[in-house]
């Protein structure tokens, strides 16, 4: 069967950034894996530490059960996603299991470090995923196949330095928009309840708001995810898109930025 994982640093990255994409592939029989590498600790100013990872994990598998998704269990704290090898081990192991043809991450430039760490992360872990010397956490037999690497829009839509980031390929999120948002919603302790008007809260607005902005750059879609292409170069043949080959009509290749690669 058809596999893709996605590999986010927090819970609710996915459910922001990523979630759409893969409904989409759910929706065809793709199998869909969800990894946050980050237990969240950091995300409340109200409980202490360890009752934030608790109540975080617990919120991350009923997000990923609304999704449909294979849940791996985080390996990290916030601010504490660093490329290192212990936890590259770790992040290969669930490649290994999963064995993605798709794998969903972060963009290199992103707003913080958690973002492009888990990127590279990411990325140095799908690259492993045949070497037999390269040993994992825990340790899991390499796997063959290729593997395309996707990276999501980042926070705000522009890198670091505050340059406009545009997308390759751009996904019609609008049917899976309401799945989207249930699995969102399960993100209690991120919202801010006190900020509720017309029904919705902040938090969730924030995501609508989100794919909308996609959605216009996109010029077609009401609601879109975008995503850029990792060169293929030790993951695949060179003119594989496993993404736009699956989704056909939802998937909007972005001509402008074709040009210029
Ligand atoms: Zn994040």
């Amino acid at each position: 069967m058809n596999s893709a994982l996605a590999i986010a640093a927090h819970p609710d990255d996915i459910e922001f950034v990523m979630a759409g994409t893969l409904l989409l592939l759910k929706a065809r029989g793709w199998e869909i894996h969800y990894l946050n590498l980050s237990t969240g600790n950091c995300g409340s100013v109200r409980h202490d530490a360890a009752t934030t990872r608790r109540l975080r994990l617990a919120e991350a598998k009923r997000a990923a059960k609304i999704l449909g998704a294979h849940f791996h269990p985080p390996i990290a704290d916030d601010l504490e996603i660093v490329y290192d090898v212990k936890l590259l081990r770790r992040v290969a192991a669930v490649v290994r299991a999963a064995k993605p043809s798709i794998v969903l991450t972060h963009s290199p430039q992103d707003y913080m470090e958690d973002h492009m760490n888990t990127c590279r992360l990411a990325v140095s872990a799908a690259f492993s995923r045949g070497m037999p010397n390269f040993v994992t956490t825990p340790r899991r037999r390499a796997v063959a196949g290729d593997v395309t690497v996707y990276h999501a829009m980042p926070h705000g839509l522009r890198d670091g330095l505050r340059r406009r980031i545009s997308a390759e390929l751009f996904v019609n999120t609008g049917s899976v928009q309401s799945t989207k948002l249930a699995a969102l919603a399960e993100h209690r302790t991120q919202q801010d309840w006190l900020d509720v008007s017309q029904g919705m809260n902040s938090y969730l607005r924030a995501m609508e708001d989100a794919s909308r902005a996609v959605g216009r750059l996109s010029r077609r879609f009401a609601h879109a995810e975008g995503w850029r292409r990792h060169s293929h170069l030790g993951f695949c043949a060179e003119d594989t898109d496993p993404l736009r080959t699956a989704l056909g009509r939802d998937a909007l290749l972005n001509a402008r930025y074709e040009r210029e690669v």
